[in-house]
């Protein structure tokens, strides 16, 4: 036994984990929470994820200008989900990853997409460092591996240090990311590209990444992500 699995196994009998949703002891999300997360209803505005009456996108988003071809959404966001990804995202609590994966997991299984790569919202070198881990990059990981889909982690790159988009409009969040993405290496002609994030709020980050990646040669980007508001068009 390591000294980190033996820190590890004291601090579970010290303070095991418990359900983010119910409080059961021994696990981080329990069955039935989990069981009780419930997927999107469609049809929604492929860009800004507004309920729509019919096809892909709403008046305003089919009106405007967009990099990105589609971004898709597990579930709405509930107490349970925003907890889960809180702790998840800022927390240290990386158990998470498996049981959010096998959301997306899930989701994937009822709603296959054609795509030749997975590449995650990469955190700049200076985030990456405070936190540890980067939370989109474990959640592409696990679903690369459960479908077999190649996950490429250096090719999109953070150029710019920007400040977190919680608390900023949607104008404001466009401009924060505005050109922090970049992809150095053009490797990605003619791919077609999902692009893994825990949250979409807006879509900035996710239209920063597509302008990057299509820069870049990819001819199609759809984004993935565990949940969003829901927000008007
Ligand atoms: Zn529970
Ligand atoms: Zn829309």
């Amino acid at each position: 036994m390591t000294w980190r699995t033996l820190r590890d196994f004291l601090l579970d009998l010290l303070f095991p984990p418990r359900c983010v949703g119910c409080g059961k002891v021994g696990v981080w999300v329990c069955q039935e929470c989990l069981g009780g997360i419930r997927f999107i209803e469609e049809p929604r505005c492929g860009i800004c994820g507004c309920p729509v009456d019919e096809g892909a996108l709403c008046e305003h988003c089919a009106n405007s200008q967009h990099s990105v071809d589609r971004i898709i959404t597990v579930t709405d966001f509930s107490d349970l989900i925003q907890e889960m990804i809180h702790r998840f995202k800022y927390n240290q609590c990386t158990a998470l990853a498996e049981p959010l994966v096998g959301l997306m997991f899930r989701y994937w299984v009822q709603h296959p997409l054609q795509v030749d790569c997975i590449i995650p919202v990469p955190l700049h070198p200076r985030r990456l460092q405070e936190r540890g881990y980067n939370q989109a990059a474990l959640l592409a990981e696990g679903l690369g591996e459960r479908l077999g889909i190649p996950v490429l982690l250096d090719v999109l790159v953070r150029i710019k240090y920007t400040k977190p988009q919680v608390g900023l409009t949607a104008e404001e969040r466009k401009e924060n990311v505005r050109g922090a993405f970049a992809c150095p290496h053009k490797t990605l002609i003619g791919k077609s590209v999902l692009l893994v994030d825990d949250v979409c709020t807006t879509g900035a980050t996710l239209e920063a990444c597509s302008v990057a990646l299509k820069t870049a040669g990819a001819t199609r980007v759809l984004g993935f992500t565990l949940a969003r508001p829901m927000l008007g068009p």
